[in-house]
């Protein structure tokens, strides 16, 4: 078993993530934008199943944070066998009314934070020969979401750069995958209005959320050798909406 890095892992899909993968036996990087608090706190149940957890805190978005984080995890833990990129926000507004910033912010973090890690690790995977990175993108970058603009592109980004990154570091041994998932219950979704949840969960064939540890078993799924000859794919989880 691997050492895991999960950005944006103190809370919601990430913390899944990190849970599972230390249930399926490997080390985890909890990383963090700012409360280590909660970071610590993801640590202290991954570490339940006799693994090593260590939360970190930096901006994926800044490159220079992300090259120190990784220098400092390769120094003390090894190189990355998985990495997550999970980390997001949303800035939502209708296009017509989005400010400069909202659309900025959201293309830093989403976009450029995941393309940070991906080309900083997936150069010390390829050293490696071996490694896997799974892209939490989601159905909006798919199918387009009134008011996400911002967020539609920066997912939709992150589809492309899957499957350019696919390509690129499959000679090496390495696959690189997307998850896309649909309306996940977690602090992102949480102050959407009832009139948005229960529209959305009428087009959701399933009929609700769904839950973090659903998308948490997919990247499992796509960490694990079962896994082994998928890459540059994207993996719709969303209760039969799109
Ligand atoms: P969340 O808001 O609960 O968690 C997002 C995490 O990212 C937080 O831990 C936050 O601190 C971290 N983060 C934000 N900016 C960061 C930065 N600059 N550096 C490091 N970490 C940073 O959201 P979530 O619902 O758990 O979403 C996780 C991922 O799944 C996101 O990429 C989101 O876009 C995606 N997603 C969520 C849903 C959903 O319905 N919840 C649906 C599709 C895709």
């Amino acid at each position: 078993m691997g050492l895991a890095i999960v950005t944006g892992g103190s809370r919601g899909i990430g913390a899944a993530i990190a849970e599972r993968l230390a249930a399926d036996g490997h080390d985890v990087v909890i990383n963090c934008a700012s409360s280590v608090d909660k970071a610590e706190a993801v640590a202290e149940k991954c570490r339940a199943h006799g693994v090593n957890a260590v939360p970190m805190q930096w901006d994926v978005s800044d490159h220079a944070a992300c090259e120190k984080a990784l220098a400092e995890i390769k120094e003390k833990l090894g190189v990355p066998y998985i990495l997550v990129n999970n980390a997001g926000i949303t800035r939502d507004g209708l296009m017509v009314r989005m400010k400069e910033e909202q659309f900025d912010d959201v293309i830093r973090i989403n976009l450029k934070g995941a393309y940070n890690m991906l080309q900083l690790c997936g150069a010390m995977m390829m050293r490696a020969k071996q490694g896997r990175i799974i892209n939490i993108s989601s159905i909006s970058g798919m199918v387009g979401n009134f008011g996400q603009i911002n967020y539609c592109a920066a997912k939709a980004g992150l589809l492309g750069m899957t499957k350019t990154a696919a390509k690129e570091l499959g000679p090496r041994g390495i696959t690189v995958n997307a998850v896309a998932p649909g309306f996940i219950d977690t602090d992102m979704t949480a102050n959407l209005s009832d009139d948005l949840k229960e529209g959305a969960k009428k087009q959701i064939a399933l009929g609700r959320f769904g839950k973090p540890e659903e998308i948490a078993s997919v990247v499992s799924f796509l960490a694990s050798d079962n896994a082994s000859f998928i890459t540059g794919q994207t993996i719709v989880a969303d209760g039969g909406m799109i």
